[in-house]
């Protein structure tokens, strides 16, 4: 096993019994990126001077025995939405190039502060729009199951170089699915927390009251470790929540018995999921009731609405955060504007990918005068119930299980021509972010020789329960310790 093979948690232990040291670590990701490491296009950033820099100041806390964490001196991707002081932040989009951050985000000062080592920024849909990280002016990701398949997206790079063994640990952002389900295809863990969880100062804005930055790893407990060194209020975010962080490690005990599992109908019948996925996902759930957990029948009925209520709610929130690059403040401005209006016009679109043009036409349309209520109230309302089906779900069971995903990993350009299709194929994930809840992908097995995600999706603010019927699954599973091969764990 290669050293980024291992898991966070083993690293740290390696690292503080000193059988290795913060610079080994930093210099096999750099190894392995320079070797196969990055045939996926995983990483569109790397920082090695700094995260030397890093590395050198951990391995010195690591010999006085002060780590500051439990990822102290560890290499760990961000995404290239989440802005970095003196580092450049794309959002894999034209109109953000050579953008260089004076801040940093919440998330990464939670790094820093926990002594992470961040090596650099992971590819992505531009503007975290998208379900395969196709619409990346960096090119597309690659799966590294299939190299001719998608990782899934948005955050399609972290999910990647997480199944590639790059590093252990990588920050995703989920909006309407985007750290779940390229888990899900690729095979790793991937967690989109509560709504307000994890402070969105610094992370670039799509949906802003989806938006929601999460963790993914190879294992329950590395999401553990992870959520709990990014959770917290934070008054820089006014819908952060000021609740207090429980110890996410504590609670993986391994035991599921009496936990009640509802299982939606809605979720087993929709029109187009691949049969062999239901199947795993069913085999997946029936290994939790072996392990003592219930399931029961419970019924999410306003599911059928939940694409179209997102795809509104996103739009027309994108077309509002969307509207400040215009060429005069961030990033890039077209050479050729004469007056103040071409440079709005052309500065936008010589910026803007095909796709996030898309949602800014839909979402001003949704939000103009004598449509708004025909569909952006409407959708409002649709949210409400759709929040208000899991709150009775959850009246009768703890967690709520589902696939991540209708299907696996497909193929590269296989839906691009195709928006609706591709819209379609976050059926699964959407949902969660519309209430706020909490969700989880987990490694579920395979079909067609490739990755199959088990989504589980819990109370606000209940992630502790959520990692903790993963991790027992993990316990009594290989699934995510199965590797694509000739990679690098
Ligand atoms: N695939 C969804 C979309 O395109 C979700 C994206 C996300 O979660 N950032 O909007």
């Amino acid at each position: 096993m290669s050293l980024p093979a291992l898991t966070l948690a083993l690293q740290a232990a390696q690292l503080s019994s000193r059988e290795l040291s913060s610079c080994d670590l930093l210099d096999a990701v750099l190894g392995a990126h320079a070797g196969r490491g990055d045939e996926a296009n995983a990483v569109v950033g790397l920082r090695a001077e700094a995260a030397r820099a890093e590395a050198v100041e951990a391995d010195e806390r690591l010999t006085r025995g002060e780590p500051l964490s439990r990822i102290d001196g560890i290499p760990v991707l961000i995404k290239d939405n989440m802005v970095q002081r003196g580092e450049e932040t794309t959002c894999a989009s034209r109109i953000l190039e050579g953008f260089v951050s004076p801040y940093d985000s919440a998330a990464v000062t939670c790094l820093r502060e926990a002594g992470a080592v961040i090596v650099g920024r992971s590819n992505m849909d531009e503007f975290a729009m998208g379900s395969s990280t196709e619409n990346s002016i960096h090119g597309p990701s690659r799966n590294p199951w299939d190299l001719e398949r998608s990782p899934g997206g948005s955050s399609g790079g972290a999910a990647a170089s997480v199944a590639s063994g790059l590093v252990a640990g990588a920050l995703g952002s989920d909006t309407g699915g985007s750290i779940r389900q390229p888990a899900a295809f690729c095979g790793v863990v991937g967690m989109k927390p509560t709504y307000g969880r994890v402070s969105r100062w610094g992370l670039v804005a799509f949906a802003s009251s989806l938006d929601q930055i999460g963790p993914l790893a190879r294992t329950a407990e590395d999401a553990a470790i992870l959520l709990g060194i990014l959770a917290g209020h934070d008054p820089r975010d006014s819908t952060s929540l000021a609740e207090p962080v429980p110890d996410y490690c504590s609670a993986l005990d391994g035991d599921v018995r009496g936990l009640r599992i509802g299982i939606p109908k809605e979720f087993f019948e929709a029109e187009g999921a691949d049969p062999v996925v239901l199947e795993v996902v069913r085999e997946a759930i029936a290994e939790l009731e072996r392990a003592g957990a219930k399931t029961l029948a419970v019924t999410l009925p306003h599911t059928p609405y939940a694409i179209a209520a997102y795809y509104l709610i996103a739009t027309a929130e994108a077309s509002s955060n969307l509207a400040r690059y215009d060429g005069a403040r961030y990033g890039h401005r077209s050479k050729k504007a004469r007056t103040l209006s071409e440079m709005y016009t052309l500065s936008r679109s010589e910026g803007f990918g095909t796709e996030v043009k898309r949602r800014i036409l839909l979402g001003t349309y949704v939000l103009s005068a004598g449509y708004y209520d025909a569909y952006y109230r409407k959708a409002q309302q649709v949210r409400t119930l759709l929040r208000s089906d899991f709150e009775k779900a959850f009246e009768v069971c703890d967690v709520i299980a589902t696939p991540t995903s209708p299907e696996v990993a497909f193929r590269i350009g296989e839906k691009s021509d195709d928006p609706l299709k591709m819209y379609l194929s976050d059926i699964y994930t959407v949902s969660a972010n519309l209430a706020g809840i909490p969700g989880i992908s987990i490694p579920a097995g395979f079909a067609h020789e490739l990755p199959v995600g088990l989504q589980l999706l819990g109370r606000s603010l209940d992630e502790a329960t959520l990692l903790r019927a993963a991790d027992t699954f993990q316990r009594r599973t290989d699934h995510h310790a199965q590797t694509p091969r000739g990679w690098l764990r």
